[in-house]
């Protein structure tokens, strides 16, 4: 038995790993990358099969933010060129809400920058929240808007609110790395008020910050203390303007060896593919499929992601089905069952260029 082997066996047993197991993973050689995508993929078969859930990011209120994270673009300071707006009014978010809901989404994300929102602020997304569950009582809705005060998880659980999501980002030894007006506990603490309101817990960690492997690591074995039903793996999207904006340490392999340590660390929940999978796993997202079984389609926060339905050809080609669609929607694979996917006319494109023409050849 290779120790591959035996860290598949205890996540299928919903064991966690010994501590060297998982830096074993983030350790391992490119040579046996396959070898780890595969391990991580039986388990993920076991709790998801080949299903993949959509999510979908409506950002409520967008930049000026008094806190200082410095992965963040929406932070006190930024030079970031990102759009700046206060709370966007309820006919607006539930518009681009069902957006995303029409191309499969069946998890909505209302985010709210800052560093928590007040009672009045609880007041108007309650409002959008219960508004929307009421035409789509079928789809999730996630609050993320900080660190909540006392009674505030409850009254969104109250107006239907599924899930709320708080990051806790890196380890406790590296949060001061990362950010100062705010502590690692604060986040953690918040994640267990959501959790104690009856709301789904929703908390995940940014790599590509600077953090060692055993940073990694320990967040991901804090994550797994905390129980959350879903763990987001966001990759530093490197903003200009903010303190880590010259940082690009992630390669695509590092990125697949970082999932797939998450996926043993935290074998049942649902792991998602978050922000930066454009841009640092690139041709090797499809991949990572194979890993997490969640995604989020659309754009980010403040950058913008993968067109839908580059997604959702990604999804269906790879052989995984999107979450709840039905059969001859979009990203419903015609692989999975050996038959061949609706024909792409536009695919097949005639040469005009190179070898007997005058315009350059394609090289
Ligand atoms: S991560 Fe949240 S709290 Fe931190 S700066 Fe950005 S919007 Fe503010």
């Amino acid at each position: 038995m290779t120790w591959l082997d035996t860290l598949t066996a205890k996540a299928l047993a919903g064991e966690p790993p010994a501590r060297e197991e998982a830096l074993a993973v983030l350790a391992s050689d490119n040579d046996i990358l396959m070898d780890v995508i595969a391990a991580a993929f039986k388990v993920r078969l076991k709790h998801f099969g080949r299903r993949v859930k959509l999510n979908y990011l409506v950002n409520i209120k967008s930049g000026l933010c008094p806190e200082d994270c410095f992965y963040c673009s929406q932070r006190a300071g930024s030079a970031a060129d990102v759009l700046k707006y206060t709370w966007l009014k309820p006919e607006e978010v539930l518009a681009t809400a069902e957006a995303g809901v029409a191309a499969g989404a069946r998890r909505v994300c209302l985010v709210a920058s800052g560093r928590g929102p007040n009672d009045r602020d609880i007041t108007r997304v309650a409002g959008m929240i219960s508004s929307f569950k009421q035409d789509h009582p079928d789809v999730e809705v996630c609050a993320c808007l900080g660190l909540l005060s006392d009674g505030q998880a409850e009254r969104l659980r109250e107006a239907g609110t599924t899930a709320y999501n708080h990051n806790l980002n890196t380890a406790e030894d590296h949060y001061g790395d990362i950010c100062t007006t705010h502590s690692y506990a604060d986040r953690s603490a918040t994640v267990e008020q959501a959790k104690a309101a009856g709301l789904s817990p929703c908390s995940g960690l940014i790599a590509g910050m600077g953090e060692t492997d055993e940073d990694l690591v320990d967040v991901a074995f804090a994550l797994r203390a905390l129980e959350p039903d879903s763990v987001p793996v966001n990759f530093l999207i490197p903003f200009s303007g903010t303190p880590l904006g010259s940082r690009w340490d992630l390669t695509p392999q590092r990125c697949l060896r970082i999932l797939a340590m998450v996926r043993f660390v935290c074998p049942a929940a649902e792991v998602r593919l978050a922000g930066g999978r454009e841009i640092h796993l690139r041709s090797l997202q499809p991949l990572a499929l194979h890993v997490v079984n969640s995604i989020f389609l659309g754009d980010y926060l403040t950058s913008e992601g993968q067109a839908g339905n580059k997604d959702l050809d990604m999804i269906a080609d790879a052989g995984f089905t999107v979450e709840g669609a039905a059969a001859g929607d979009p990203g419903q694979s015609g692989t999975e069952d050996g038959e061949p996917a609706a024909r792409h006319p536009d695919l097949v494109r005639i040469r005009r260029r190179g070898a007997g023409t005058d315009i350059p050849a394609n090289a």
